[in-house]
Formats: structure tokens, sequence, C-alpha cells
């Protein structure tokens, strides 16, 4: 049986073209140890994919209806530009950058953050003689060399969107809205923390204040702190150190210093938040570890934080960076706000849920409109919808009726709901079924109703 085997291996290496091997040569390989993930890494294995689909799903449903653009930059950058963006006394880039020289004698660096690499793509491809704003988001492997603990991974992955080009408040609560709904659609509980840093015009004042404070307290302060207080004072206010706390809690507050155009920024986004009902509470001593943030700032948290604040990790963050574009390069101001949203930290919440992730999202009704008065009711409408329960979209950006039943039809929408100015005037409102193309025209006060009617029928 042996002799048959053998030969039937020579057999097929004649034939193969290969030459039958010396037996002296093969050396007998002794017990090899394993090489195995370096410390802080994660493999995602096939189990766990279903989950990022479904998280990533849910996002692209939502930024295509707010007409974000996909972009993708390297891992690997210039070290150069996170010192210079996310800032040399910070500790992203004093402690936690993977940084080498690579063989050409350059320093590079893997990303810590999603928002250096996009500013420099707007700048270096001439971004800013396209219409402003340009809303771009990317999801991408994000690095740091932090002490891993639960949520945290030394490669972890993020879903970022950057607005820019655009110094209206609005945008913050585009940002806000398009958080809360994807939270919502993901049904995690959030609450966002948000404060104002201020301009360059008034927040060295305020750090003044705030230093001559410190001092006053510095033997109160942690030793991390001490150092802070020369190179990055407002780190000292979002020190999760008791000592520090105590001391925090009467120092000056920022919104007290803001220059007026700053406290008409702040007081804006307030205002739309509440509008929106997005959930949302202030909070005077949020500063974020970056250096290039101006004006807003703002953190998503799971709802409960209160309950167990040590052990929770913020969902994501972002915030408003005016000077940054400007600061890396672009001949011209070019204001500008984003977030990221950590996409693992997500996915511990549904689990932790047990939502049911393989259930296919089903999309009930799309909104579209014409026209600025149709908009305006249009807007009403979405919410009552929602609120309803109904899975509502919308694209109010999009002025063309073609592009948004497009998208609609793209997006998966069974139906469309279509107000134009005739049907403002008469107080009606066409419903199309997107399935057969039909199109009727009800009175606008049944619409709900109708609607409601319609997709259970469909068993939507
Ligand atoms: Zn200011
Ligand atoms: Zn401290």
């Amino acid at each position: 049986m042996k002799k048959i085997k053998n030969l039937t291996k020579t057999l097929i290496d004649n034939f193969m073209g290969r030459r039958p091997k010396n037996k002296t040569i093969i050396k007998k390989r002794g017990k090899v140890k394993p090489i195995t993930l370096l410390r802080g890494m994660k493999d995602i294995l096939p189990q766990e994919q279903v989950y990022w689909d479904y998280v990533k799903e849910k996002a692209l449903n939502i930024l295509e209806s707010y007409g974000f653009k996909k972009i993708d930059t390297p891992v690997l950058e210039n070290s150069g530009l996170f010192l210079r963006s996310t800032g040399k006394n910070t500790d992203i880039v004093e402690k936690e950058m993977f940084t080498f020289v690579d063989e050409g004698g350059t320093k590079v660096s893997l990303k810590p953050e999603a928002t250096p690499g996009i500013v420099r793509a707007y700048i270096e491809h001439g971004m800013h003689n396209l219409p402003q704003p340009v809303k771009l988001y990317t999801i991408s492997p994000l690095f740091r060399r932090e002490r891993p603990q639960a949520g945290r991974t030394r490669q972890h992955h993020q879903l970022d969107l950057e607005v820019v080009g655009d110094k209206d408040p609005v945008v913050e609560a585009q940002l806000l809205t398009i958080a809360k709904s994807l939270y919502d659609d993901l049904g995690i509980k959030i609450i966002i923390k948000i404060n104002s840093v201020g301009c360059i015009e008034c927040r060295p004042q305020y750090e003044e204040n705030l230093v001559a404070y410190l001092k006053k307290n510095k033997t109160k302060l942690c030793a991390v702190c001490k150092k802070r207080l020369t190179k990055n004072p407002l780190r000292v206010l979002d020190c999760k150190e008791d000592k520090c706390r105590k001391v925090v809690a009467d120092a000056p507050q920022i919104v007290d210093s803001l220059c007026n155009e700053c406290k008409t920024h702040f007081t804006k986004v307030l205002e739309y938040a509440d509008e929106l009902n997005i959930p949302y509470e202030p909070d005077p001593y949020l500063v974020r570890g970056l250096d290039y943030y101006t004006r807003t700032v703002f953190e998503i948290w799971p709802e409960d934080v209160g309950k167990s604040p040590s052990r929770q990790v913020a969902l994501g963050g972002g915030g408003r960076y005016d000077d940054l574009v400007g600061d890396l390069g672009a001949n011209n101001d070019v204001p500008a706000c984003g977030m990221g949203l950590g996409i693992e930290r997500a996915i511990i919440k549904i689990k932790e849920q047990k939502t049911d992730v393989n259930k296919k999202t089903v999309q009930h009704v799309f909104v579209a409109q014409l026209g600025e008065k149709a908009r305006m009711k249009a807007l009403g409408l979405f919410e009552k919808l929602r609120k309803e329960g109904v899975k509502v979209g919308e694209n109010f950006s999009k002025g063309s009726l073609r592009a948004q039943l497009d998208l609609a039809n793209k997006m998966g929408f069974r139906f469309c709901l279509i107000l134009g100015q005739q049907e403002v005037l008469d107080d009606t409102i066409l419903i199309r079924d997107m399935e057969s193309g039909i199109q009727e025209e009800i009175a606008y006060a049944k619409v709900i109703t109708e609607i409601k009617k319609r997709i259970k029928k469909a068993k939507l």
C-alpha cells in the first residue's frame, strides 16, 4: 500500500514537472510557538460580520439621504499632518501614535483619527472649487497606542463625517440629527454632551483666567494635570481624576468668556437642537482632546452613562474646526465641522441589547417635496410619520423631484409621498406606490391614517 502511494506521488510529481524531493533535506519541524495578534488588536471573524454589515447599512441609508459622499484616505500619512492638526501637545500625538521612519527617511504615522487626512485630501484635490459645503464620510480603521480596555483597542473603526466649507450652526444641527437618527435606528438610546470652546479671539483670555485659577490650586491637581497646566490647560477640565474634578467644579466656565459671535453661534446650535428634539445636555467642562476645535464640541454617550460613568466610553464625538483647513494650507478660510462614531462601541451596545441584526430593514415611506412651502410642510409631516413609528426617509436638500424619486427607489422605499406647490394650495398630497407606479391624490388630513393602512396591507 505504502509503495503504491509513493509510486502515485512520483507519478504526480513527474506530471506536475516537480522533482521528487530528496528526503534527506526535509527537516522534521520541531514544536514552534505560533505568532499571535499584537496587543490591543482584534480579528473581525466571519460570525461578527453580520453586526458590521448591520451598522454600515443603517449608516449608509441615513448618509445617502443627507447627501454625503464617500472618501477613503490612506491609513499611513506623513507624521507632520497630525502634528499640525491634532496638535503636538495632545495625548494622541505625544504618546498614542504609531510612528516610524520609513526607508526613504520620512517620518510616517498610522492615522489616529480621520479628520486630518480628509482635510488634507480636500486641499490637495482642490475641493474648494466644488459647491460648498462638501459633505464627506468614511469608514476607516484608526490606530492609537492606548492601554487596551473595554471598548478600546489599538485598531478601531470609525464612521467619520465631515462637512467642509460651511460656518452656519445648522451644520452642527444636521450632524446631531444624523447621530440621533442613526442611534435611534440601531436601538441605542443616547445623550449628547455639548459645549463651546470659543475661538481664537476669545479663548486666550479664558485660558489665562483658567490658568490663574488652576495655579492657585496646583497642589490639589494630579501629576498629569500639573504638567497640562503649562502645555494644555484646557485638558485639566476633562480629567477623570476625582481630585481634579473637585478643583474643576469651581473653575471659571468657558461659556462665560465667549465673544459675541461665539455666543450667538452656540445659542443657535442649542436652539436647533431643541427644535429637532435632540437629546442633549450642556457640559461646561467638555473640551475634547484635540487642538483644532473651535466653537462647538460634543460627545455622544449612552443614555445610562449617569449610572456608571467610569465603566462607560463615549460612542462618538465631534466638533467644529473653523481654522484647521487654513492651518493645513488652504488659501482661504474654510470653516468646517465633523464627527466620528465608533463602530465597535456601537456593536457592544447592540449586543448588550440583543438586537436582532438579521432582520432586514424595511423602508416604508419617502417624503418628497417641491418648492419652499412644500418643504416646510414636508418637514412637519416627516416628523409626524416618524413619531408614528413609520420608517420614513427624505432628502430635503435635493431640489429636483426626479432626483428624490430616484433616491427613494434606490433606497428601497415602498411608498412615496409627494408634496408640490399645487398640493399645498389644495391641501392634498400624492401617494405613490413605488412597486406598481400608481399615484393617487388624497386629502392631506388623511395622510397618516392612509399610509398606516397601506403599510399594514403590504405587510411591511
Ligand atoms: Zn469667540
Ligand atoms: Zn488630573
